[in-house]
């Protein structure tokens, strides 16, 4: 079994020390660090959790993390105003808005007031569609996370059948662009996809972003096939994936496990790309 499982702590590990040793190069050369600031509405555990886990990856790593906690009830006028504050200084390489927003707030109004350069999540209108032209952008973290297992288990997307289950525009499509730029010959379906065992049955290689407990059988999986559970739900058992990981872990060839999988690469994908805006300059785009 052991030589199956793509660990998120290993692949992290050698992201991490190159972004360590990067920062401490700044350092060594009388640079600032890079600057993240998390802003934060949210109270829930999950939400809690992750900013935790944030806490640690940007001490590990040596970023400068700035935690803002809003009242879940700001106005967006105010939460603007915090936003334009971070866009405009200069210290600042990067701003990160925890989902979800509170229900009052419009998500798709708020996201277009991040600067572009700073939007280390890639979630800014002219990220996305730079993206998907192929142009220079920030791409969504968990999205990259991805990649890298795929890059782990040493199978060359080209000519092979991918398929991703979920069309969200954090995971499932920009996932799926990402594959079809390694050539790879993608399929999305979604829950009012008709027959999606028949679909996901001829994948080299089957990406599960959905959100429901065990939801992927045995008998939707190709023998053999590279397994990528991206979900995070919990179950009677606990915590667990999208994927009934016991019961096909001697089909696959290659799979990731939840928890220890993709979400353990998700944070080391965000200091990279807090990488790439510092290096930008982290200076404020004047879009309108
Ligand atoms: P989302 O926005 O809720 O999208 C879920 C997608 O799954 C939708 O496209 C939905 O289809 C599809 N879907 C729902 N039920 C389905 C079914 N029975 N069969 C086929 N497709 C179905 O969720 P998300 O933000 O993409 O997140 C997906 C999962 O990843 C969640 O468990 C989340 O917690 C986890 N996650 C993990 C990380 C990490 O780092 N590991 C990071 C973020 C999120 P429709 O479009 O038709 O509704």
């Amino acid at each position: 079994m052991e030589n199956k499982l793509l660990l998120g702590k290993d692949i992290a590990a050698q992201i991490d020390q190159k972004t360590h040793d990067t920062i401490l190069e700044y350092k060594r050369m009388g640079k600032r660090v890079p600057k993240l600031v998390n802003i934060s509405m949210n109270q829930a555990a999950a939400s809690a959790s992750y900013v935790k886990g944030l806490i640690k990856k940007c001490e590990k790593v040596g970023v400068d993390l700035e935690l803002i906690q809003m009242d879940e009830s700001v106005s967006d006028i105010e939460l603007i105003r915090l936003i334009h504050k971070y866009n405009q200084m200069t210290s600042v390489d990067g701003i990160l808005l925890q989902m979800p927003l509170p229900s009052h707030i419009k998500k798709e109004k708020i996201i277009k007031e991040i600067d572009p350069k700073k939007d280390v999540d890639g979630m800014h209108p002219y990220n996305v569609g730079n993206f998907y032209l192929g142009q220079k952008s920030f791409v969504p973290c968990t999205a990259l996370s991805v990649m890298e297992f795929i890059k782990a288990s040493h199978l060359d997307l080209k000519g092979k059948e991918v398929v991703v289950i979920g069309r969200s525009n954090v995971i499932g499509k920009p996932v799926a662009q990402l594959c079809l730029n390694e050539h790879a010959s993608v399929t999305i379906v979604h829950s009012k996809s008709a027959d999606i065992e028949s679909i996901t049955s001829r994948a080299d290689v089957l990406i599960a972003a959905v959100g429901s407990a065990r939801l992927v059988k045995r008998n939707w999986i190709k023998k053999n096939a590279v397994v990528i559970d991206v979900g995070v739900n919990m179950d009677d058992k606990g915590l667990c994936g999208d994927v009934d990981f016991e019961n096909v872990i001697d089909w696959v060839s290659k799979i990731t496990p939840v928890p220890g999988g993709v979400g353990v690469v998700t944070n080391s994908m965000l200091m990279q790309n807090l990488l790439i805006a510092y290096n930008s300059g982290g200076k404020s785009w004047n879009m309108i």
